[in-house]
């Protein structure tokens, strides 16, 4: 196989480089999908009940496969503790967020630092029944690979590895370009360590830019560069009018029970077309690709009749406008309906935030909205609050160019810039902790991935454009000087 390419080290021309690339990755594509399909075999579900052993064993199998690169100058499997804290001299007993891989090798030359973030770890299966195959038995069916996890994020960390083995392949493990590895453990449940893993690991980490492999692409033609997520807020909320409840025949009509005043409360949220009412939650000036309604009814399903709400372009609404959900009521079930007041109710606010507005500040504007249109005089209590910021790229970049061409390049097709509905909070985080650093979000996935649902898949030619857009974006750093 290796008749075909150019000596290691030897070239400088790049068009022979990025052929030699493209052959390293055809050639070895069967045994990364079978590398893959050893990792899909985990079944590393990282939410607290599921047992930590998986998680644990997907870590060493990553790590393995790292070392096996034979390019890096350490790779290990480190841990940080979750919760407030600096790390360091925190309370001994402070629980360890999941095992993360972590690599490094130093640039030389002068030549760019890049580190490379996916994760090992899964979303729960659900129930295996809404599975046409075994969610821990990767299973090839035409052009896609299904099981928890193929796509969403094991396909990611085989990008990473599969790129760097196809640069190795062309250029020798001699290279300059510094890579830095971070594959963490605890992404599907909440990435409750990552701020003080990268600042406890930041020497490790640190890069001139990152690459977090964790999004989609446009279609199967077409790659995307994930350019802006919406941040995110969710907390409870209590509504509460009466004392103590009582008889609705005896006293409905004169006091308000806390069902009725939620719920005047929550319809105060919304205009009459759908779009958020609330004062102080802004939107962002994003540009969206046409998308039109017949699709967006095909992919959610909306029945007929029932019209779509909000305003402006469809992507618009989804990408750069702030929306308000009401996720859950603890109220008496139906069967348990009896006629009564109900004197105290909560319910689950989640919200999505635009781009350009900070998590709190969202928060801010909507508990003020609440308390200003509370009905009744009923009393409100907040708690169990969650907050993600949002994230806009700066796609002015030299990072960006380099991975716009190397996209271009391996697909055949210039990558469109695409907006995210949902969030990333860890990626603000390392916004916050590595604030000189260009942040590319790529992605192995395309629109009919169904990451975190059942059938989840990895459409096997979008992969193998992913890796290979990955890796001629490497060999581009590698061959970048300081200046240019
Ligand atoms: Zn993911």
């Amino acid at each position: 196989m290796t008749e075909s390419l150019p000596a290691a080290g030897g070239t400088s021309d790049p068009t022979s480089t990025s052929d030699a690339l493209r052959s390293a990755v055809e050639a070895a594509f069967p045994a990364t999908i079978a590398d893959l399909t050893r990792l899909v075999k985990i079944p590393s579900v990282s939410w607290a009940a599921f047992d930590d052993a998986h998680v644990e064993a997907s870590a060493e199998a990553v790590a393995e496969l790292v070392r096996g690169l034979g390019v890096f100058d350490l790779v290990e499997i480190r841990r940080a503790a979750i919760g407030e804290g600096e790390g360091e001299g925190e309370g001994e007993d402070a629980p360890l967020g999941k095992p993360a891989v972590v690599a490094r090798r130093a640039a030389r030359n002068g030549r760019p630092t890049v580190l490379l973030y996916a994760h090992h770890d899964v979303q729960p299966p659900g129930e295996d029944s809404d599975w046409e195959s075994a969610p821990f038995e990767p299973t090839l069916r035409g052009d896609r690979l299904y099981g928890r996890g193929a796509a969403d994020d094991k396909a990611g960390v085989m990008a990473h590895i599969g790129a760097i083995r196809a640069l190795t392949e062309v250029l020798g493990a001699d290279f300059d370009l510094g890579i830095a590895l971070f594959i963490e453990g605890e992404e599907e449940s909440g990435s409750l360590s990552f701020a003080n893993f990268l600042h406890e690991n930041r020497e490790l980490l640190e890069a001139d830019a990152i690459v977090v492999a964790d999004s989609g692409n446009w279609d199967l033609e077409t790659p995307a560069l994930t350019v802006a997520l919406r941040g995110a807020v969710a907390f409870r909320m209590r509504v509460s009018t009466l004392g103590h409840a009582s008889h609705s025949g005896m006293f409905g009509g004169a006091v308000p029970d806390a069902m009725l005043a939620a719920i005047q409360l929550l319809a105060t949220l919304h205009d009459a077309d759908g779009s958020v009412a609330v004062d102080g939650l802004t939107s962002a000036d994003l540009e969206t690709p046409a998308y039109d309604e017949a699709k967006l009814r095909a992919e959610t399903g909306l029945l007929d009749g029932v019209t779509p709400i909000g305003r402006g372009e469809i992507l618009s609404r989804i990408w750069a406008q702030p929306a308000i959900t009401v996720t859950g009521i603890d109220a008496p079930t139906v069967a348990n309906a009896s006629n009564t007041l109900v004197p105290s109710v909560a319910v689950r606010v989640s919200a999505r935030v635009a781009p350009g507005q900070r998590d709190v500040d969202a928060l801010a504007a909507i508990r003020s909205h609440l308390e200003a249109h509370v009905p009744f005089g009923a009393k409100l209590e907040f708690d169990a609050v969650e907050l993600g910021n949002p994230f806009l790229v700066d796609t002015s970049g030299w990072a960006v160019a380099e991975s716009n061409a190397a996209m271009a390049e391996a697909w055949g097709k210039e990558p469109v810039e695409i907006g995210v509905g949902g969030s990333i909070p860890f990626i603000a985080e390392l916004v916050a902790e590595f604030p000189a650093a260009q942040i590319l979000v790529t992605g192995v996935e395309d629109p009919d991935s169904r990451a975190h649902s059942p059938n989840e898949s990895l459409h096997l030619g979008v992969f193998q454009r992913a890796l290979l857009s990955e890796a001629l974006f490497l060999a581009r750093l590698d061959a970048r000087s300081e200046d240019s």
